[in-house]
């Protein structure tokens, strides 16, 4: 649905306030939108000796930097899971998104990894994380599904950081198999999905299940093309197969959608911080 923003934003409202049913979708534009970027002067303040050692230009890409030493390695993540997750409060924005669904049924589905929902209100078991989550640690070649809280140790990382390494007594080992850990982020074959996981997966399934051909609003937020098949494409055709459905999407770069959707599609290509304080009055 085209049309200039104010009337937008009106039909968005009146979508909102005959809903019973609210889904959101988080994706990383949603995270950047609230203020937790990935480059810039937010990564150039926190990652200096880094960027001097290895010319990282951004807090993206150096995540998969093949570091030689798992000393250096883990100075590094340390630092990464910390300012994203531990030293980052929840922001106004997902605060905001949490006021806007509070009162009806809801649920979330995203691919962030810093905790913002839980952060912002958002009761741990309607927040299904996909991708992962930063405060966790897994074996790095998954040989058992559990993951491992890392507060404590990736303070005590970055306290002994010396030259961009941690003493080689951190580094951390599976208990199960001795090898090397990682974060518990997709980024290959071996993440690791515990028994939370799937049952996020089974309360997201329900919820769909009780949703089906009732008011909903798809709330989709900042879902570029990455991984499209986690929120992007479903909530197209969950929009297109119930004649009570809109999709309200959010994004700057992609805004386009399925042409069967584009009466009930409501697309905001604005600041998505500004769009959502005007839909909440
Ligand atoms: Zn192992």
């Amino acid at each position: 649905m085209q049309g200039n923003i104010s009337t937008r934003i009106e039909k968005a409202k009146q979508a909102i306030k005959q809903a019973d049913y609210i889904l959101l979708g988080g994706g990383a534009g949603l995270s950047a939108a609230a203020g937790i970027t990935y480059s810039g002067k937010r990564f150039t303040d926190h990652f200096g000796s880094f960027i001097e050692k290895y010319g990282f230009t951004d807090l993206y890409t150096s995540s998969f930097y093949p570091f030689t030493t798992q000393e250096e390695k883990w100075a590094y993540w340390a630092k990464h899971i910390s300012l994203n997750r531990y030293e980052t409060g929840p922001t106004k924005l997902y605060k905001d998104l949490y006021q806007m669904a509070k009162d009806k049924e809801y649920f979330v589905i995203t691919t962030n990894v810093e905790s913002q929902f839980e952060k912002a209100g958002f009761p741990s078991y309607k927040i299904f994380e996909v991708q992962g989550n930063y405060s966790y640690l897994q074996c790095a070649k998954g040989c058992h599904n559990k993951r491992y809280y890392n507060e404590s140790l990736v303070k005590e990382m970055i306290q002994q950081t010396v030259d961009c390494k941690i003493p080689s007594e951190l580094v951390p080992r599976c208990p199960v198999c001795g090898g090397e850990m990682d974060p518990n982020l997709r980024s290959n074959q071996y993440f690791v999905q515990d028994e939370k996981w799937y049952e996020l997966d089974r309360l997201y399934k329900d919820f769909l299940q009780k949703s089906e051909g009732k008011q909903i609003v798809y709330l989709e937020l900042g879902v570029g093309f990455n991984t499209p098949g986690i929120i992007r494409y479903p909530f197209e055709r969950m929009t297109y197969y119930n004649e009570y459905a809109t999709l309200l999407r959010f994004n700057k770069d992609h805004p386009e959608g399925f042409e069967e959707n584009k009466d009930k599609t409501i697309t905001f290509t604005e600041d998505m911080r500004e769009v959502v304080i005007a839909l909440m009055k």
